[in-house]
């Protein structure tokens, strides 16, 4: 069983995944907690060439190339194999992230990045995404350490990301959770426990 917690920079993602982590965990299955970009050897060293604000050169194509790249790895040594032995893989980002960061966010059509991240994947698709939505003002006051060259964008960027994930959510509201993540952490979770109840196996 797949899941996956996507949302823009604050949301609180980690604190979510986390707390659904040791929920799921409590009902006796195994629960593997990943993570885009960098879960891997090679994911590690793509995170970092993708978050140093030094790479502000980087073409959107290739920005684009390189978080595919950092999935297949991951997708393929990591969540397919907990798959395959009946783990719970909740995953923080996935492809979603890409449609909105570097469709929706960079110049580039939606269409085409959710392509290349299906060809990435080889088609693997979510039994539920989770999507914490916040207004990028209510997500900046939450940032604690120094923002990475992603979080750096001017809020336009940000919104377009947030309208970008929102968008994804409306066009398949049966395999999609959107909870307002403005809330209190332990609100969410139990939103999200709800509706995972119905699901798990
Ligand atoms: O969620 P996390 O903080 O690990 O994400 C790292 C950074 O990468 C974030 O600033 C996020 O905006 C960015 N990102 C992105 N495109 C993706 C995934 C993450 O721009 N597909």
């Amino acid at each position: 069983f797949f899941i996956v917690v996507e949302g823009g920079d604050g949301a609180g993602k980690s604190t979510q995944v986390e707390a659904l982590a040791e929920w799921i965990r409590g009902k006796g299955h195994e629960v593997v907690v990943t993570r885009e970009p960098g879960a891997t050897a090679i994911g590690k060293r793509l995170r970092s060439i993708l978050l140093d604000v030094s790479s502000t050169g980087i073409s959107h194509r290739a920005e684009a190339l390189l978080y595919a790249a950092d999935r297949a790895e991951h997708i393929d040594t990591v969540v397919r194999p907990a798959l395959e032995r009946g783990a719970i893989v909740i995953s923080d980002r996935y492809i979603d992230s890409s449609v909105a960061y570097q469709g929706a966010g960079r110049d580039l059509s939606p269409t085409e990045i959710a392509r290349i991240s299906r060809w990435a994947t080889n088609g693997l698709v979510p039994h539920l995404t989770v999507l914490l939505d916040v207004s990028p003002e209510t997500a900046r006051e939450r940032f604690t350490e120094a923002p990475d060259r992603l979080e750096s964008e001017p809020v336009e960027f940000h919104e377009r990301v947030r309208k970008g994930f929102l968008t994804l959510a409306a066009a398949d509201p049966s395999r999609y959770l959107v909870v307002d993540a403005g809330q209190e952490p332990d609100a969410v979770t139990r939103i999200v426990r709800h509706r995972l109840d119905q699901l798990l196996p």
